[in-house]
């Protein structure tokens, strides 16, 4: 079946877009980000955001959630930094949406978390737990959500495994144990007034994520990070029944690509008209408050 029709007006949400320029890809990717591009034979291409909103628009999609991004402690890469995605989204305040992120290994993560959302007025968090290297279950770690559970904004953290530094020694000491959402899990928990959204189908460990899903009331999750032909049959069985009301379109943008995206999800899947709504921008609409 076909998507519905996103072309006459754009009307999907992306919920998991990063930057298509230097500051994302290679400076804060570095060499894990190259590990990850060698993988899948593409160039660490940038370009700009106006050229982004048009490709966005082209392909049916109206809004995108830009995340920040800060593994500085771990990777020694430099961080997105949280003011840079505030003047971008500030650049297109109808087209973004602005997620800060803190580096829970840093003595500032609180204080910088509260000034993320307070003073530059972003909307909410993104952690990449096995980029930024900790367990979010680990108690040292419960100030910080306490914080933004008081602040009352939605968390984004990774979910599943992580193609940065894929196929290099150690790779690149990274841990894959620190995307299982059972450590998320934890955390929604502990602090259950957090919305949270697992970000894309956690392989290899969908049925959990799909459990916590169905159990846990604050936690949500996105199709990011994989092109629905290869998305695990039962997250898009669970996505277009118990779930339909928790799981939202996402990219991972630049690695993936709108167009891209949309295409093999008309192709590979055959949701109702009223799924496709609540899964492409509904459920998004909700769940940031737009
Ligand atoms: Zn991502």
């Amino acid at each position: 079946m076909a998507n519905i029709d996103l072309l006459d007006e754009p009307r999907a949400i992306d919920t998991h877009a990063h930057q298509p320029t230097a500051e994302f890809l290679h400076d804060a990717g570095g060499e894990m980000m190259r590990d990850a591009a060698g993988k899948f034979g593409t160039e660490l291409e940038t370009w700009g955001y106006e050229e982004m909103r048009e490709e966005y628009h082209q392909a049916g999609i109206r809004h995108a959630v830009l995340l920040g991004w800060d593994a500085e402690t771990n990777t020694g890469n430099p961080p997105v930094e949280n003011d840079y995605v505030a003047e971008v989204r500030d650049d297109y305040p109808d087209f973004f949406t602005g997620f800060a992120s803190v580096d829970p290994l840093k003595d500032d993560c609180v204080a910088e978390a509260e000034r993320a959302i307070e003073e530059l007025d972003l909307s909410g968090f993104k952690f990449q737990q096995i980029a930024q290297g900790f367990d979010p279950s680990a108690p040292e770690h419960d100030e910080l959500w306490a914080m933004i559970e008081d602040l009352g904004v939605p968390v984004v953290f990774h979910g599943g495994n992580s193609t940065l530094g894929a196929g290099a020694p150690g790779g690149r000491g990274l841990r894959v144990r620190h995307g299982n959402p059972l450590l998320v899990d934890d955390v929604a928990a502990r602090f259950p007034d957090m919305q949270i959204l697992l970000a894309h189908p956690a392989f290899p460990w969908e049925k959990e994520q799909l459990a916590i899903c169905q159990q846990k009331g604050n936690v949500y999750m996105d199709l990011s990070g994989w092109l629905p032909k290869y998305i695990d049959e039962q997250v898009l069985q669970y996505a277009g029944s118990l779930l339909r009301d928790k799981v939202m379109f996402g990219t991972d943008y630049p690695m993936i690509r709108p167009e891209a995206w949309l295409e093999s999800f008309a192709e590979h899947t055959d949701f109702s008209e009223e799924t496709q709504r609540k899964l492409l921008w509904e459920n998004a609409e909700d769940f940031l408050g737009l």
